[in-house]
């Protein structure tokens, strides 16, 4: 990594990123060859609806086990895998995992109203991805109505023209838009009027400020713009009851965070939802 030195602001490139372009290429070949070999793993987040408590979907994490532990985080896997052209593969993967998780839910009757599959710009426009999408529904007799794709605002700095006809077929098919991080990427407003969107994902930092601070206002803000539009909203990193319970005043629809539960494997899904109480505090 570059490295500023503080008195004479002079950065000292060479020895540095000889050392992480290595390091890069090492990570890569080891990701490669696990994603390969099956290693890798799709988890699963719970979102609860805050009317009425009931489990409405799953957020699908990618983690990258290794021996007692993670290797990386997905922040820093997924970028290389964008890096090294194996996103789209990789991407493809966790959906089709998301896909029949949400099938084996679904087949013991635990139906959720969603699943949600973070997706990459690289592999968002892909001029093949909506067909690819539609494929991984089909062989897993997924609803599309039941699949929701969380993209960032990043993703509009870019080749609008491939990414607006991508969101436009993806949401006539009936998949589900949501804007993950919302707030802290780059886009003005204006896209909001144009963009097909389904449901905003208000970020962590807002929470984590919820009853303290400028976060309130922000969490706030989007909460009221997300009702006007007609979109809903979901309040990511919950951890704390206060910040439930302000979240519920703003009118916040979805939360999701450790307070609930932390991402877990496939394998363990249908026991936390059936640990929820009698009466199975699903919707249908
Ligand atoms: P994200 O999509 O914003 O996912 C939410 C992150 O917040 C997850 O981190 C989740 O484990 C974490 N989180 C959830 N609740 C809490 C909480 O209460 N407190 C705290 N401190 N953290 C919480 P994770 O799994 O490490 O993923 C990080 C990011 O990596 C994701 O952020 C997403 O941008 C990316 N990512 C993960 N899986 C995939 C994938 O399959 N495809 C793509 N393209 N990106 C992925
Ligand atoms: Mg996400
Ligand atoms: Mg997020
Ligand atoms: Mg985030």
């Amino acid at each position: 990594q570059a490295r500023l030195s503080p008195n004479l602001r002079h950065i000292d490139f060479t020895p540095d990123m000889e050392a992480r372009t290595h390091w890069r290429l090492d990570v890569i070949r080891q990701l490669r060859h696990d994603f390969q070999a099956g290693r890798l793993e799709v988890w699963f987040q719970p979102q609860v609806s805050l009317t009425d408590g009931h489990l409405v979907g799953l957020e699908a994490l990618a983690r990258w086990p290794g021996n007692g532990g993670f290797v990386h985080p997905p922040e820093v896997f997924i970028k290389l895998a964008e890096d090294a052209g194996l996103i789209g593969e990789l991407g493809a993967w966790v959906l089709e995992r998301s896909c029949a998780t949400y099938r084996s839910l679904r087949d013991t009757g635990r139906a959720l109203h969603h699943i949600a599959v973070n997706v990459s710009m690289p592999q968002f426009r892909q001029p093949d991805f909506p067909e690819r999408v539609m494929d991984i529904l089909a062989a897993h007799d997924m609803p599309a109505t039941a699949l929701e794709l969380e993209i960032t605002e990043s993703l509009l700095l870019d080749e609008p023209a491939v990414v607006l006809r991508n969101l436009e077929t993806l949401r006539q098919a009936g998949v589900l838009i949501s804007i993950d991080d919302f707030g802290t990427g780059y886009s003005s407003l204006s896209y909001l009027r144009q963009l097909p969107v389904d449901c905003l994902k208000i970020d962590r930092s807002f929470v984590l400020e919820i009853d303290r601070g400028k976060g309130d206002l922000f969490a706030q803000t989007i909460v009221e713009l997300a009702h006007k539009l007609g979109i809903d909203t979901v309040a990511e990193g919950v951890e704390t009851q206060a910040q439930v319970e302000r979240l519920r005043e703003l009118g916040c629809d979805t939360v999701q965070g450790f307070l609930y539960a932390h991402p877990m494997p496939a394998s363990e899904l249908a026991q936390w939802c059936d640990g929820r109480g009698a009466g199975g505090r699903m919707v249908s």
